[in-house]
């Protein structure tokens, strides 16, 4: 680990008091075609602007910059366990593989400013696309490729792409899954159509072409194999990509963010908090669909001038399709990782696994793993810090923060970890704790309030909401009372010594497995089914995936609620219109039929309530409970 120059305390207190010192220092870790003139504009708050002026290309950042010193040094690693392949390509090769998706992309009309939706299994071609739009200034929008042709259809709709880049089908579990029904259906259900497809085909299934709008990325590459295309001068302020994320409407909300400040921002986290070095291996878990992926699978890693790990498939399973539960183990070894990330929940799946297995590789390169997306629960923790013998660093942000808010700055200063906390506020970032109903800030020790960012916002973070600042606005800085500050919507404490704990969201969004999913989403793709009248979601406390959702629906034909055969039927029926809309992550635990569901006398759903009598708490405070029995209906049919 690098020597301290000084304390994080001193760290943290130079990026709060002197900002434009700090980061002006901070953007000196990537290449700039012209400098910034300014380093943050606050003008018209909450809208923060960072490095104005400044000239830059992120994938001139991650690729062309290191050609001169590593040209031949592995950039990525794309292995599937579900195809069993492993490929390696050299900071030479991709930068040739992203200029002939570069080509591809021009040649089919993509110009600087239009939109390319990505919807991808985690394969090369993937990043390829990503970095290809940030070469040429296309805005991308990566879609989880778990999601099924409802939600994509919505992202279609409002990022209204000029092209789609996608892929015969992903794979799960040896399984199969064909992405072009989906994405044709999605197409079909959407008011905007692309101009044009382009699609890799990994011989898992059949397509059926759209002629004149689908294209074949194995024959357009052959045509540009050797078109040279030039990194594209963006503005500072230009917007790099949007992603989705769900929060308590139905409509997801597209989290846009810039380009000059983003690329500071990974840069800086990977010196200070991943202690990311050139020519070393980084390993996440995650998927390019998710923020994760597009700040530590692509751009952090590149940026830093590391070799990354793109992995498709189960974490309990080998490159031969038998299962095998040290298969990450056998990455880290072989590519000697260096600084690993992933989820709390892929750790609770291989605590099921033989201990032995962490024994079976050698480790030694391995200084961290950093844990992230949902709360990491003690037993997770301490059995993984066992196990691996190196530092395990919880860190929490958010889709809209692209980089953690709260962790430890291990290469500034080490700091001990403390179990249950994912560590103190990160520089540049002015966390508070404020009184959900006063918005009074919470000084003492131990106290519960809102987690909020006070402006302006460090760079990285989102812009705003694509095409809708009044939502940024009224969503995110005007929901405690009385001040203009962010919310994260989510409760928190902290310590006497800064170390905060998060204690669950404020809101109707859940967390499965890591991934975000809004209560209201679910909702509304079973409200689709003709027999049901209304339903409630709620996320229930689950050992392996931290939350679940439950569904409880009253019918239209209420008499059906009592009958287990039919209940049966149609939860079956439900089950898998979710899938159908939202894909199986959305997919509830159980859907439980009842004849009205616990409310207000105003009418609003009491979903807390719900949720503790589903996880076996006290309800609370019920004066405001319409109907009593609709509460004892939900306990009956939960013990069914
Ligand atoms: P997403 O935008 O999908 O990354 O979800 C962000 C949300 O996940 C946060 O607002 C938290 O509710 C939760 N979250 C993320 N990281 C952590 C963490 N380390 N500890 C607890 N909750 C977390």
């Amino acid at each position: 680990m690098s020597q301290p120059a000084q304390s994080y305390a001193d760290f943290y207190r130079h990026s709060i008091e002197q900002p434009d010192a700090f980061w002006a220092e901070q953007a000196g870790l990537i290449d700039w075609f012209s400098a910034p003139q300014r380093v943050c504009n606050w003008d018209n708050p909450p809208f923060a602007q960072w490095f104005e002026g400044g000239k830059l290309n992120l994938c001139h950042n991650a690729l062309d910059r290191h050609l001169k010193q590593r040209a031949q040094q592995s950039a990525l690693i794309a292995v599937s366990t579900e195809t069993g392949s492993e490929r390696v390509y050299s900071f030479e090769q991709l930068h040739a593989e992203v200029q002939r998706m570069a080509a591809v992309l021009l040649a089919l009309g993509v110009v600087k400013g239009d939109r390319v939706l990505i919807y991808m299994p985690m394969i090369a071609e993937a990043a390829f696309a990503m970095l290809a739009c940030a070469r040429i200034g296309a805005i991308h929008c990566v879609v989880f490729g778990g999601f099924a042709s409802g939600s994509l259809a919505s992202r279609i709709e409002d990022a209204e792409p000029k092209l789609i880049v996608s892929a015969d089908g992903g794979s799960r579990g040896g399984k199969a899954i064909a992405y072009k029904p989906l994405l044709d259906e999605a197409i079909r259900l959407s008011s905007h159509q692309p101009q044009a497809v382009l699609l890799a085909d990994r011989g898992l299934a059949t397509m059926d072409l759209v002629p004149g709008r689908d294209h074949l990325w194995a024959q357009l590459r052959e045509q540009h194999l050797n078109t040279p295309v030039a990194c594209e001068s963006m503005d500072s302020t230009d917007i790099s990509y949007t992603i989705y994320t769900s929060g308590t409407t139905g409509k997801p909300k597209g989290v846009q963010r810039d380009t000059g400040g983003y690329a500071v921002a990974l840069a800086a986290s990977m010196k200070h908090i991943f202690d990311g070095r050139a020519g070393e291996t980084y390993f996440s878990t995650s998927d390019i669909g998710w923020v994760v992926g597009h700040s530590y699978i692509i751009y952090g890693p590149l940026i830093a001038g590391m070799a990354t790990i793109m992995y498709e498939g189960l974490p309990t399973q080998g490159l031969d399709g038998q299962p095998n539960g040290a298969i990450w183990w056998q990455l880290v070894e072989k590519y000697k990782v260096t600084a690993m990330f992933s989820a709390p929940t892929a750790v609770r799946v291989l605590k099921k696994q033989d201990p032995a297995l962490l024994k079976k590789h050698d480790l030694s390169s391995l200084r961290a793993l950093f844990l992230a997306g949902e709360p990491l629960d003690e037993p997770t923790a301490r059995w993984i810090s066992e196990g691996l013998q190196v530092p395990i660093i919880d860190n929490y942000w958010q889709t809209e923060s692209g980089w953690p808010i709260l962790t430890l700055a291990n290469a500034v200063e080490p700091k001990e970890p403390r179990f249950g906390s994912p560590g103190i506020a990160m520089y540049g970032y002015k966390v508070k704790l404020l009184h959900e109903a006063t918005g009074e800030e919470l000084t003492e020790p131990n106290q519960k309030g809102v987690v909020c960012i006070e402006g302006p916002t460090p760079p990285g973070f989102m812009q705003t909401v694509w095409r809708d600042d009044a939502r940024y606005l009224k969503t995110y800085w005007q929901s405690v009372p009385g001040k203009m500050v962010y919310s994260t919507f989510d409760w928190g404490i902290r310590d006497a010594d800064g170390y905060f704990f998060i204690l669950g969201r404020t809101d109707d969004v859940i967390n499965v497995a890591g991934h975000r999913l809004g209560t209201r989403e679910i909702e509304e793709s079973i409200s689709g089914h003709p027999m049901v009248a209304e339903v409630a979601v709620v996320g229930v406390a689950d050992q392996l995936k931290g939350q679940v959702a439950m569904a409880f629906a009253v019918l239209k034909d209420a008499s059906l609620a009592g009958d287990a055969q039919a209940s049966m039927k149609l939860e079956g029926e439900i089950m898998k219109r979710v899938d159908g809309d939202l894909g199986a992550v959305a997919r509830p635990a159980r859907v439980r039929f009842v004849t009205v569901l616990p409310k207000t006398r105003s009418g609003k759903l009491l979903r807390r309530a719900i949720q503790a009598v589903c996880e076996g708490r006290d309800p609370g405070d019920l004066t405001t409970l319409d109907d009593a029995s609709s509460l004892e209906q939900i306990r009956q049919r939960l013990a069914s």
